[in-house]
């Protein structure tokens, strides 16, 4: 997986920068270009064919040294920094599959590498004026910062732009950005040489960075012979994350409410874990948890207004460097690049507040992404809050509530604070209306998903998909009384969530009881998909647990933790029997899951002794965590600032 750290980055920088086949395209287009337009320098006449053929060539190089490292830095831009020109120029390309992908970047690469070839050319025959390397090199810096511009602008536009590419203001805002970013990059390059005078460029540089092109060249085409190849039947992977899903609310985890008959089937062609934990009880720390394979204390994302720090490596931005394409469709909130959810190539946030239908929209755009812009291999992120308060199922999925229509109250504008406010006034007929709409919800999800899972199942690569659906988190309601309607518990109404797994090479119908963490999913993921995990995890695979012929449990525990500001730390470990919650070091809670699987009678207040060896775990993993957290939290600036959109967005889930 890994050797030396200079082979390893030299492998990276090779696979970032020129192990694609496509920038090897580019990079061969351009410099062949290059040579034609200095066709002229090979045409001059010399008493000795052999200087003759060398002056060629080295005046041919230094044309097309400039232009090969323009096309060399568009192509890292394009990798670097995920690029809607390059991606609308191959949708449009491949479009109705008129023809195939591999083909499309080559024409692309001959397209880019012609354009930045020819211009030189065109201008000598007819201006005259652009006789030599040096005018050749200006208009090649022009084109170098144009791309550069457009390449950075198409970022921007990628993060904050909210339509699709395809979108008539999307299309516009890109002709005005191309058409200015065309101008200033020309100005400058025409004042830049103006300014250095017949330095500019002299031949010496040119001289030298022709044979740095050419190596480069070189480099590019024996990493791409000799590095092997892209192997592009590895698996797609799709993750489904339904915000607020408890996992005993799903008819295959045991629910007696046909809520999720689509998931259920999923679970039943795939492999259901029973008890998966979740590293922490609400949004953010959570979803960091699933991305990074880290607990909470070691990314070190625990306050509401925290960023990821970029040292830390997501799996969207392993997969990306390992030529997956990477797509995230979200409902906003805590699932917001504001929070550093770094690796997406487009990353989609449609705000849960705005849109109360909110996993229809996110579900159609993940489509829509699906059949125009997915390539294999991809790695596409979906999240909804539609099953997070406020409870508001449709008509046609509001199923188990009849029964509960005497309470008076309307969930349908209810969030945390004003179940809050209601706290310890709540009668079993208004807890039994505010989970029928929670019910509802998840038909509502379970149903909204069905399109995504057939267009999986639809296209040429489904077979080779692997899907999975979890949560971050689940609700507390009539669970445990003393605590309101909420997620900021430990119990297992929150910390237990679904985690099925569905695709190429598992096992249908499987069913694994060890005790997992959410954090075991990434490096599974890796594992299955074949990808080499460069950095180190909290979370192990499961792989190990995937065999379905009988093994022992090798999972003992799960832990969950609660960073609260001005609070002391909260912390859980359970293993397949037992559930140990320790408030503030000395005070504990101890419940024996198989006997009481709704945690109602604490051992510990019942004068039991705490089991030795699960204390003894519980704080061996907390001294641990305890350091690591120190360690993030050292030298932290003061809270940064939301801004009031996000604030807003927020507000309607009920945080803040
Ligand atoms: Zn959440």
């Amino acid at each position: 997986m890994s050797g030396h750290p200079a082979l390893d980055a030299f492998r990276h920088l090779s696979a970032e920068v020129l192990g694609e086949p496509q920038i090897g395209m580019v990079v061969v287009a351009a410099a062949l270009c290059g040579a034609w337009a200095a066709r002229d320098e090979f045409a001059r006449p010399s008493p000795r064919p052999l200087v003759a053929g060398l002056r060629g060539l080295l005046e041919g190089s230094a044309v097309a040294a400039p232009l090969a490292l323009v096309t060399v830095t568009f192509a890292w831009i394009a990798v670097v920094l995920p690029n809607r020109y390059l991606e609308l120029s191959l949708h449009y390309l491949a479009a109705r599959e008129l023809l195939d992908p591999a083909l499309t970047v080559v024409v692309l690469g001959a397209a880019v590498g012609a354009a930045a070839g020819t211009l030189p050319a065109a201008a000598r025959a007819f201006s005259g004026r652009l006789a030599s390397p040096r005018d050749a090199a200006t208009l090649s810096l022009a084109v170098l910062l144009w791309l550069l511009l457009a390449a950075i602008g198409g970022f921007w536009l990628n993060r904050l732009e909210p339509h699709s590419a395809l979108h008539p203001v999307s299309l516009l805002l890109d002709a005005l950005w191309l058409l200015a970013a065309g101008m200033g990059a020309w100005l400058f390059a025409r004042r830049l040489r103006e300014a250095s005078g017949s330095r500019f460029m002299s031949r010496r540089l040119v001289g030298a960075s022709a044979l740095a092109a050419w190596a480069l060249l070189g480099v590019g085409l024996s990493v791409r012979t000799f590095g092997g190849g892209r192997d592009d039947d590895r698996p797609n992977l799709v993750l489904v994350s339904i915000d607020t899903l408890r996992a005993d609310r799903l008819g295959c985890y045991g629910h007696d409410r046909p809520t999720s008959p689509n998931l259920d089937r999923l679970a039943t062609g795939g492999v259901r874990f029973s008890a998966a934990t979740a590293q922490a009880p609400w949004t953010l720390p959570s979803h960091v948890s699933l991305l990074t394979g880290l607990y909470p204390s070691t990314h070190g994302v625990v306050f509401g207004t925290d960023r990821l720090v970029p040292r830390v490596t997501t799996l969207a931005e392993i997969l990306r460097d390992s030529g997956y394409r990477t797509a995230a469709f979200t409902g906003g909130g805590y699932l917001n690049l504001r929070f550093g959810y770094q690796g997406w190539e487009r990353f989609i946030a449609r705000p849960h507040s705005k849109e109360r239908r909110n996993v229809e929209k996110v579900v159609d755009a993940a489509v829509d992404w699906l059949a125009t812009e997915a390539r294999p291999p991809f790695f596409l992120f979906v999240h909804t809050y539609q099953v997070h308060a406020p409870f508001d199922p449709p008509a046609r999925d509001d199923l188990f509530s009849g029964p509960f229509s005497a309470s008076p109250l309307k969930t349908a504008g209810m969030t945390a604070p004003d179940f809050a406010q209601l706290h310890g006034r709540l009668t079993d007929l208004d807890y039994g209306l505010i989970e029928a709409k929670y019910d509802g919800e998840i038909h509502y999800t379970d149903r909204a998903l069905a399109p995504l899972l057939s267009a999986i199942s639809g296209m040429d690569s489904g077979s080779r998909t692997l899907v999975v659906v979890t949560s971050d988190h689940g609700e507390n309601f009539s669970d445990h009384r003393d605590f309101p309607v909420d997620h900021r518990e430990l119990y297992e109404a929150v910390v237990h969530v679904p985690l099925i797994l569905a695709g190429p090479g598992l096992p249908a119908g499987l069913v694994v009881d060890d005790a997992v963490e959410v954090v075991d999913l990434m490096p599974t993921l890796l594992d299955l998909l074949g990808v080499p995990a460069p950095t180190a995890y909290d979370g192990e695979s499961m792989r190990p647990l995937l065999a379905a012929v009988s093994r022992p449990q090798s999972r003992a525990t799960a832990f969950s933790e609660q960073i609260r500001r001005d609070e002391p730390r909260y912390v859980s470990l359970r293993d397949p029997r037992w559930k140990l919650l320790q408030r503030r070091p000395g005070l504990y809670e101890l419940y024996d899951l198989v006997a009481d699987p709704e945690e109602r009678h604490d051992l510990v207040g019942a004068g039991a002794d705490v089991p030795p060896g699960l204390l003894a775990e519980l704080l061996r993993w907390d001294r641990r965590a305890r350091a690591q957290l120190a360690k993030n939290l050292a030298g932290r600036e003061a809270p940064g600032e939301l801004d009031e959109s996000l604030a807003r967005e927020l507000r309607a889930l009920g945080y803040l």
